[in-house]
């Protein structure tokens, strides 16, 4: 009789337990720093690196820190760029542009939501800049908001033009790929894509292939490599060199296609995971940049794609 009665009360603490989780869910979206505690200053390494700013047409610049890239864009009317990068960069990308240009950063355009790129922006936006992303960054920021990251002050959803002096931004999402907000910029009227995290040119991918959806992610270069119909000629990275020929884009999908059809016929066979981790090898890849460092987590990653759906 006490048994049951134990057990009665505990599954109704249980009950009132979940319920309390429930409501209190409820009244406050989950929150990665629910204290609004200050993100820890993991870029403070950033502040003992070179920076580097290539020009790569008229009006048309990159600027690389601590291992990320981005585009600043003189236009006669005032600059845009792409992200700011992290605090520590952002401060130093300030000075580097205003070395090329007194005009004021009208526009600060997100690629995506992760922090290596979205970061530090708090400077451009006290001087008046105004701040742009796929509109489903928005729920990504708020999720796990950050101070150094300002919210967008302008969202779009599919498409949008950007017009500033004498250039044209071609903005486009094209679905989930890497996280689910990724923009791509097409500068009109020259053979320049921007884009972030999708093929940094003569490298592997990055340890355990984070925040992609693969087949996703295939789909989406084979998109990219069709906009040479467009006049793309010429990728500008989020990661890598200044800039690198469409070809880049097609050795990624060829590596991606390879690594994921080469793991599944090793699941058909009923290889185990770790003995497929420990095996496989594309030999015709080995020539990629941080292979012998990415290699087998890139592996173990397709296998959990192929075992969760993940
Ligand atoms: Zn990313």
């Amino acid at each position: 009789m006490h048994k049951v009665f134990a057990w009665f009360l505990g599954a109704a603490l249980m009950c009132a337990m979940g319920t309390n989780l429930a409501m209190a869910r409820d009244k406050e979206p989950f929150s990665a720093n629910p204290t609004n505690a200050p993100i820890p200053s993991v870029f403070g390494f950033a502040k003992f690196m070179k920076p580097e700013v290539t020009k790569i047409d008229d009006g048309i610049y990159t600027f690389a820190h601590a291992g990320a890239r981005n585009v600043f864009i003189v236009t006669g009317q005032g600059v845009i760029m792409t992200d700011p990068l992290n605090p520590t960069s952002a401060q130093i990308m300030r000075e580097e542009i205003r070395k090329v240009t007194d005009q004021p950063v009208k526009y600060v355009i997100y690629s995506h939501g992760h922090w290596d790129h979205a970061a530090g922006g708090v400077i451009f936006k006290n001087e008046g800049a105004k701040f742009i992303s796929q509109e489903k960054c928005v729920a990504y920021f708020k999720n796990f908001p950050n101070p150094d990251v300002p919210m967008p002050d302008i969202t779009y959803k599919d498409h949008k033009t950007l017009k500033l002096g004498d250039k044209t931004l071609e903005l486009m999402y094209l679905g989930p790929n890497h996280s689910d907000c990724l923009t791509f910029i097409r500068i009109k009227g020259t053979p320049y894509l921007v884009m972030v995290d999708m093929a940094n040119p003569g490298s592997a991918p990055r340890g355990d292939l984070m925040d992609y959806s693969l087949h996703n992610w295939v789909r989406t270069l084979k998109e990219v490599e069709s906009m040479v119909a467009d006049g793309v000629t010429t990728i500008i990275e989020g990661h890598g060199p200044p800039s690198a020929p469409l070809s880049a884009v097609t050795e990624r999908r060829e590596y991606l296609e390879a690594l994921m059809s080469a793991v599944k016929a090793e699941m058909e066979k009923g290889t185990p995971g770790d003995k497929i981790v420990e095996t496989l090898t594309l030999p015709q890849f080995m020539h990629l940049k941080n292979m012998d460092k990415y290699f087998k987590k890139n592996v173990d990653r397709v296998i959990s794609y192929y075992t969760i759906g993940y």
